[in-house]
């Protein structure tokens, strides 16, 4: 079995780590009904439609 030669640094073992942990950007696309942007596969915050049929019933102020 192979066995490390010499221990990793705490430098190398985060740098290693946060390679594989970024930050993505939220996905945004807009709402047909109300054209607010939205977050897919998520019912539209504004008017309550998910595809087009409306689900929340949203207070009007
Ligand atoms: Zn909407």
């Amino acid at each position: 079995m192979g066995v490390p030669k010499k221990r990793t640094s705490k430098q190398k073992r985060d740098q290693r780590r946060a390679a594989n942990s970024k930050y993505v950007a939220v996905n945004v696309s807009k709402c047909p009904k109300c054209n607010e942007p939205i977050v897919p596969h998520i019912v539209c915050a504004n008017c309550g439609t998910y595809r087009k049929r409306a689900i929340l019933k949203v207070a009007v102020d």
